[in-house]
């Protein structure tokens, strides 16, 4: 079967499951390369619900000023997308009701909203595009929508979005209960549901690949794959802030400071206080920062972007800063050794693995209390996502940009043998909605490939279906696959 298999398939149904879920895009980056991105109605959603957009100048297409005071609670059932919200429109009294997101303003009316009850609360359309025509919708109650168009208002351009946004990471509360693909999927012999699943991660590595590629002509390799390994260290809650700050200190200015890499790092990152700490280390970070905190002070990243709620102590945003500035200082040539270390069969893991750092290894903040034991500062189960997620991704839009078909097929090669990782929510999850039980479950998904596969499946389908499964064209789409590949 070719690569591109479970692709096809899934877009084609896609569209017939969900209509206008998606629209494929081609934008042109800084130095005219096109690379097609698929922009989604989940992008969209995840803008609202992080509030991507300049709110200050809001208005409605019928030429109201819009607050928005609250956008609502994401919501995974049937109906509107965020529930609970509350926005004010002029200078009236604020209102709370529903949300509805879409990519057109036209989608209001394709998707016959106006026929449907459970759209009356809805006190908002907010669409990405505007089609034109109607400045206002109508309710099935028959009462006015006002629709806002994001297009203009939001905060970054929508191709910078799509590459910070994580889409993985949203929404952020699936429902829970076993699927409607556990029949189907029991009507398959064991190795075709790890075929079939091999083809959706192959999918998901692709899409990786892809968003590499965009970064590579973006930024050289050198750059993409700094920001790529910095959103690892992020890990979920802060990818965003990780990449923005390897943005904000590029490797460009990173070798021009060799010597005070874990100054800038900590210092752009907003860490260190304005005035010498009585803590050793902090002192010793601030004595270089001070110096260089003048010609840095515009690229200081606010405090908001960081999340430190409900986050282990081991994977806390300074404790990782810190793992950084020791990769960074131990590799300034990081790419060049991964690469050698994978065309020549060896092993980029130690890379990560292998760095030291004596104040890290013992703490989890900075100024914080020592532990006891010492710690591994980038442990393995993280190095395992790290080469998985952005390494072979990575190095396989390095080989696609640069013709190299041999390196290609090694990192494939590599992607395919990579053993599973551990089973998250998310996969345990995934694992619910098409698995009987949960042993069955842990039997097929025992590659990082399958792994990656079931994600890819629940993110494309069980996300965007909001019918319990009942319009749900997946079970279909295995069904078809499965007569033919026999
Ligand atoms: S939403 Fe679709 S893919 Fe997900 S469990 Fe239900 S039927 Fe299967």
């Amino acid at each position: 079967m070719p690569l591109t298999q479970y692709a096809e398939l899934r877009t084609r149904v896609l569209r017939e499951s969900f209509s206008d879920a998606s629209v494929r895009a081609v934008l042109r980056d800084a130095d005219s390369n096109y690379v097609p991105i698929s922009i989604t109605e989940r992008l969209v959603q995840a803008i609202w619900y992080d509030q991507r957009l300049n709110r200050d100048s809001l208005v409605t297409t019928d030429g109201r000023r819009v607050r928005i005071i609250f956008p609502g609670w994401w919501n995974v059932e049937a109906g509107p997308d965020f529930r609970h919200a509350t926005v004010q429109f002029d200078d009236r009294p604020e209102r709370k009701g529903d949300i509805e997101i879409h990519l057109r303003a036209d989608d209001w009316r394709q998707h016959r909203h106006y026929e449907d009850p459970l759209y009356n609360d809805v006190i908002l359309h907010a669409v990405l595009w505007e089609a034109g025509g109607d400045t206002v919708v109508f309710s099935h109650a028959g009462m006015p929508v006002p629709q806002l168009v994001l297009q203009p208002h939001l905060a970054a351009p929508i191709e910078s979005l799509y590459d910070d946004i994580d889409l993985d990471s949203y929404p952020h509360n699936v429902r829970p209960q076993g699927g409607g693909c556990i029949k189907v999927m029991n009507r398959l012999s064991p190795p075709q549901i790890e075929s079939f699943l091999d083809l959706a991660g192959d999918e998901r590595f692709a899409s990786k690949t892809r968003k590499f590629i965009r970064w590579i002509h973006r930024a050289g390799p050198e750059q993409a794959f700094y920001e790529g390994w910095m959103e690892a260290l992020g890990y979920k809650a802060n990818k965003t802030a990780f990449r923005s700050l390897a943005q904000r200190l590029p490797l460009a200015t990173i070798a021009e400071h060799r010597a005070t890499i874990a100054p800038l790092l900590f210092g752009i990152a907003g860490f260190l206080p304005t005035t010498a700490s009585g803590d050793p280390c902090v002192k010793r970070l601030w004595n270089s920062w001070w110096k260089l905190r003048p010609d840095f002070a515009d690229k200081i990243l606010p405090d908001t972007v960081w999340r430190r709620a409900a986050i282990r102590p081991l994977n806390h945003p300074h404790r990782r800063l810190g793992g950084a500035a020791a990769l960074l200082k131990k590799h300034p040539n990081l790419l060049e050794k991964v690469l050698g270390a994978i065309e020549s069969d060896g092993d980029p893991a130690k890379l990560f693995l292998q760095i030291r750092d004596d104040y890290w290894a013992r703490h989890c903040t900075l100024g914080g209390k020592t532990q006891a034991r010492a710690i591994e500062l980038i442990g393995p189960l993280r190095v395992q996502q790290i080469i998985s997620n952005v390494v072979l991704p990575f190095t396989a839009a390095y080989a696609e940009v640069n013709a190299d078909a041999r390196l290609l097929d090694q990192v494939r090669r590599r992607y395919a043998a990579l053993p599973h990782g551990e089973m998250n929510s998310l996969l345990r999850l995934a694992g619910q909605q098409f698995f009987a039980t949960d042993a069955e479950a842990h039997r097929h998904l025992n590659t990082e490939r399958r792994q990656q596969g079931i994600l890819q499946i629940l993110l494309d389908f069980c996300v965007n279906d909001k019918s319990l499964c009942r319009d749900c064209r997946f079970p279909e789409m295995v069904e078809s696959w499965s007569q033919a590949a026999t």
